[in-house]
């Protein structure tokens, strides 16, 4: 395609970020990643995604003005953050170095080279607490840790500099990001794994002897939180969507991405003995600090303004494509 356009993807070796950087190839763009592998994979870009990637870091200037003066870069898509919510209590300089500083330095070389569409890789934990569920992009915003104050941070600074420098930017606040590409190409491998249906899913497949589900006295139906659990693939459609809304003149804006059903931990570990036809034992252990019980979003204006469509907002089928990747990830399928 001789008009393909160019889009780099930050982070794009990693969970959400592959997933991305997939369904805009599928759409027609050319993109480009640059990633520092502390945390994503090289072997999935390599074998999946067979695209250029640059291995750096957004904090260095010297090569973010070397990548926009080389390759006519068209958009950034930015999810190269660090996501562990408890180490960014234990160890707040990372984060705040990484997510907000780096963030910063990318921001600010986009301006230099000209470059002023931007999509960004935000969290619905920014909303703290919630005072309302479902929640909407209207709730008050009070994060509680500092993972989620980076992202507050990055959403201030981007409304900064489009009334400044007329960058234009779309967030995505994600709810619980799950599943993997359903055609198994990619999917979700964390090191350390902390998130709820990997870890049931390494437990289905003997990796470790049980899951243990932290708190079972929350005030809920079952005692157990509630969260939204959202497709990966779904999440990357929403942002080749914000992508063009953004490319076709729509002013900065920001959007929750969830499906809007909430399932509790009990609901998640029942279905995967489902799809996975195995015993998943189980260990009731205490709250984990910061679990708020219940989080669920709207994503109306999602659907409204960019005309998004979640395409496997049912929890078997998310179970369903994460249990495929994590069979042949581990070599069982
Ligand atoms: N959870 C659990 N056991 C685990 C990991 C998570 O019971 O080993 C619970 C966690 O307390 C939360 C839900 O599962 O209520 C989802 O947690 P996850 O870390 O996947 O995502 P989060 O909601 O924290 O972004």
């Amino acid at each position: 395609m001789s008009n393909q356009l160019t889009i780099l993807v930050t982070g794009g070796a990693g969970y959400i970020g592959s997933h991305a950087v997939l369904a805009l190839q599928r759409a027609g763009y050319k993109v480009i990643i640059l990633d520092n592998l502390s945390y994503g994979h090289r072997d999935l870009v390599e074998q999946a995604l067979k695209t250029e990637l640059i291995v750096g870091d957004t904090n260095d200037r010297a090569l973010l003005d070397q990548i926009f003066a080389t390759h006519n870069i068209a958009a950034v898509m930015h999810f190269a953050a660090y996501i562990a919510v408890g180490e960014s209590v234990s160890d707040p300089a990372k984060y705040y170095r990484n997510n907000v500083a780096g963030t910063l330095t990318l921001l600010e070389a986009m301006v230099a080279a000209s470059v002023k569409t931007f999509v960004f890789s935000s969290t619905c934990a920014l909303y703290g607490v919630p005072k309302f569920t479902p929640l909407t992009e209207d709730h008050p915003q009070d994060p509680i840790s500092p993972y989620a104050t980076t992202k507050w941070m990055v959403e201030r600074i981007l409304a900064d500099f489009d009334a400044a420098y007329g960058l234009k930017s779309v967030a995505f606040r994600y709810f619980n990001a799950s599943g993997a590409d359903p055609d198994g190409l990619l999917g979700e491998d964390h090191h350390p794994e902390t998130h709820l249906i990997p870890l049931v899913l390494l437990t289905a497949l003997g990796k470790q002897d049980s899951i243990a589900i932290l708190g079972t006295d929350y005030p809920t139906p079952d005692g157990t939180c509630i969260r939204d659990y959202i497709h990966v693939a779904d999440l990357a459609q929403a942002h080749v969507l914000g992508l063009k809304y953004l490319l076709q003149g729509g002013n900065s804006n920001m959007f929750n991405l969830g499906n809007g059903n909430g399932f509790s931990v009990r609901d998640v570990i029942e279905t995967a003995q489902q799809v996975t036809g195995r015993k998943i034992p189980v260990v009731e252990r205490d709250r984990r600090a910061g679990d708020p019980p219940i989080l669920v979003g709207s994503s109306d204006k999602a659907k409204e303004i960019l005309g998004w469509k979640p395409q496997y907002a049912d929890l078997q089928q998310i179970l369903a494509h994460a249990w495929q990747w994590h069979q042949q990830r581990h070599g069982v399928k």
